[in-house]
């Protein structure tokens, strides 16, 4: 097949043109949390969510490898077909425990489970209220949940950011007998603050909402033991296994009947193939490590603030950010672009963010703080940020 190239390069000019084009670079591991670019420049990740830097702990290795050897390096078909075998039956309850849930199903994805769940409690509203669900939403979710706002047809009604007031006044004015919806994050993936969670609760109670939290940035960092920081307050808890717990794989927690509905009608756990044993076993290994690590996640927090702290004095603005998560705001596309360079020149991986990220203006370097790194690293990170942003004039 031929002609249509010319279609798809025009495509990549024209964001080529808007300054939005983007390609994966290549990277070979250097060692826990450090990356070596192709010219062999070695630089500190301050990128990516390995968070506890579980994605390179020997243990989750050999547990992947004894699952696949049990069970096979793949599971063969949707778990609607083949079933569940007990060794996941056992890692789903873990996962319900750890979030204080009464059960829990486990995806590919967060991408995947986010993109699935609002079409999934869509269809009960229709099927049993008559109505379409009503979706309010913060306006900082995840672009999975939106997509699954658009696969179910639905157009959410945003509140600004963590603005309870605004989401109470969206609650008053949904009207119609449909299943009102809400969705948020516990700890938001770009500003790297928290909801309050607390006043989250207490409006969907007020106003019989179904609250949906996505912990993919709290499980295992934040929270007693890591469990995150929602503690029962929502209907339905999301989380990834892509992040602190350094494999891939998601899950939804919920009571079982709500977690029996999204097992018959979310169709990325219906039409897709379970997890692969691979993964799942390093999922079980990561699960077994997440209590001890008290001191790492403290470790985690302390540098945070030492990170936030150094950004202050130097005149820049860290937005409300309260965990691993600190973003430099800096605003311009074209600056963020160079001061991310000068980092990098400097030998620290600090990726610019912007549009459609985030909002027009608000371009950032995303920090994120890791368990393994040092106050040294830490400090290095916050002179060249300061000195790279001193350099714009
Ligand atoms: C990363 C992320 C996801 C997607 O999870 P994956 O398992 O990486 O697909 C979903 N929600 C939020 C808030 C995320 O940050």
């Amino acid at each position: 097949m031929m002609g249509f190239d010319d279609l798809f390069l025009k495509g990549l000019d024209t964001l080529g043109g808007q300054g939005r084009l983007r390609s994966c670079r290549s990277w070979h591991g250097a060692g826990p949390g450090l990356l070596r670019a192709d010219d062999g420049a070695v630089l500190v990740d301050f990128s990516s969510n390995d968070y506890l830097g579980l994605r390179t702990h020997p243990l989750l290795a050999q547990r992947a490898q004894d699952w696949a050897r049990e069970e096979g390096s793949g599971s063969g078909a949707s778990r609607l077909v083949t079933g569940t075998s007990p060794q996941v039956a056992r890692l789903e309850r873990r996962v319900a425990d750890l979030k204080g849930m009464q059960a829990a199903r486990l995806f590919s994805s967060g991408w995947q489970a986010n993109a699935s769940i609002v079409p999934a409690l869509a269809r009960l509203s229709m099927q049993e209220t008559g109505a379409p669900a009503i979706v309010i939403v913060d306006r900082l979710i995840h672009a999975s949940l939106y997509h699954g706002c658009a696969a179910a047809g639905l157009r959410p009604r945003r509140f600004r950011h963590n603005d309870m007031d605004h989401l109470r006044t969206l609650l008053e004015q949904a009207k119609g007998s449909g299943l009102r919806i809400i969705l948020t994050e516990s700890v938001f993936s770009m500003d790297g603050d928290r909801a309050d969670l607390a006043s989250l609760h207490d409006l969907a109670r007020r106003h019989h909402a179904f609250l949906c939290v996505d912990e993919a940035h709290a499980t295992g960092v934040l929270g007693e033991s890591g469990k995150g920081l929602v503690a029962g307050r929502a209907d339905l808890v999301i989380g990834t296994f892509s992040k602190a717990l350094g494999s891939m794989g998601a899950f939804v927690a919920a009571s079982d009947p709500v977690c029996r509905w999204l097992e018959n009608a979310a169709s990325g756990f219906v039409f897709s193939t379970a997890p692969s044993p691979l993964v799942l076993g390093a999922v079980d290994a990561a699960l077994d490590l997440l209590p001890a690590m008290e001191e790492a996640r403290r470790h985690t927090a302390s540098l945070a603030d030492a990170f936030r702290k150094d950004m202050l004095r130097a005149g820049l603005d860290v937005g409300p950010s309260s965990t691993q998560i600190v973003p430099v705001l800096i605003g311009g596309e074209a600056e963020t672009l160079a001061v991310a360079r000068r980092v990098e020149q400097a030998g620290f991986l600090a990726v610019a963010i912007r549009p459609p990220t985030v909002p027009p203006g608000s371009c950032r370097l995303r920090v994120v703080l890791h368990a393994h790194h040092t106050h040294a690293q830490v400090n290095g990170l916050a002179a060249a940020v300061a000195d790279a942003c001193r350099g714009l004039g």
